[in-house]
C-alpha cells in the first residue's frame, strides 16, 4: 500500500498527525471515528475546488462532477491500487435525507459516487441511509457537529466477503463528523472505512 502525502492538520482535531499514512486523520481520531482516513482533491480554501462543489451542490451544474472526480482519483488510488479496488471497495456516497433531496432534485454525493466510479469502475452503492434528519453541518460550531450526526445513518444492505473497504463519498469534510457518523454503521466490521471527498479541511 502506498503511503498518502502527510495532510497538514487531522480533520477531526486540527493537530498534526505524527505518521505519515494517517491520511487526514491523527492516529487518536481514527480510532474514535472508526475511519481509516480521508482524501480529497484538495483543500477546501482551493477557490477552485469551493467553487465546483457550489456549482455542483447549490447550482445542480452536475457536469463539473466528473472534473471534480478526476482531481479527487489520484488520491482515491493512495488506499489501494485501482484493480485492488475494483475487486475489494465499493463507493458509498453520503446520502441526503428524502426531503432534502426531494427539495434538491439529486444528492451531490451519489453523482460525484458515479463520476468516480465512471472513471474507477468500482461499483457504487447505495444502500446507506439517512434515518434521521439534521441540522446543515455548515450553520454549526464544530464542537456540535458530531452530535447533530449522531445515529444518523444506516446501512441497509449486505456487503459481500470480498469487500474490504468502504468508500464514504462525500463533498466536502471540514469536521469529518458526517463521514463518522456513517462510519459508525460499520462498527466491529473488519474492513476499512475511509472517506473520499472533493474538498477538505
Ligand atoms: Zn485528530
Amino acid at each position: 500500500m502506498k503511503t498518502p502525502p502527510r495532510a497538514t492538520t487531522c480533520v477531526s482535531c486540527q493537530k498534526v498527525p505524527r505518521v505519515r499514512k494517517q491520511a487526514g486523520i491523527c492516529g487518536k481520531c481514527r480510532k474514535s471515528l472508526g475511519l481509516a482516513g480521508i482524501v480529497g482533491a484538495g483543500p477546501y480554501g482551493s477557490p477552485l475546488l469551493r467553487r465546483g462543489v457550489h456549482w455542483l451542490k447549490f447550482k445542480g451544474v452536475t457536469g463539473v462532477s466528473d472534473d471534480l472526480a478526476s482531481l479527487m482519483l489520484p488520491k482515491l488510488l493512495m488506499i489501494a491500487p485501482i484493480n485492488t479496488l475494483q475487486r475489494q471497495a465499493i463507493l458509498m456516497p453520503i446520502p441526503l435525507h428524502i426531503s432534502r433531496q426531494r427539495q434538491r432534485g439529486f444528492n451531490q454525493s451519489e453523482v460525484l459516487a458515479e463520476s468516480l466510479s465512471g472513471l474507477t469502475k468500482i461499483p457504487v452503492n447505495l444502500d446507506l441511509v439517512r434515518v434521521r434528519k439534521t441540522w446543515s453541518q455548515s450553520r454549526l460550531p464544530h464542537d456540535l457537529r458530531a452530535k447533530n450526526m449522531s445515529g444518523a445513518f444506516r446501512f441497509e444492505g449486505r456487503l459481500a466477503p470480498e469487500v474490504k473497504w468502504v468508500l464514504l463519498v462525500d463533498d466536502v469534510s471540514t469536521s469529518a463528523a458526517t463521514l463518522a457518523a456513517a462510519a459508525k454503521a460499520w462498527e466491529g466490521w473488519d474492513g476499512q472505512v475511509w472517506g473520499v471527498v472533493a474538498a477538505r479541511r
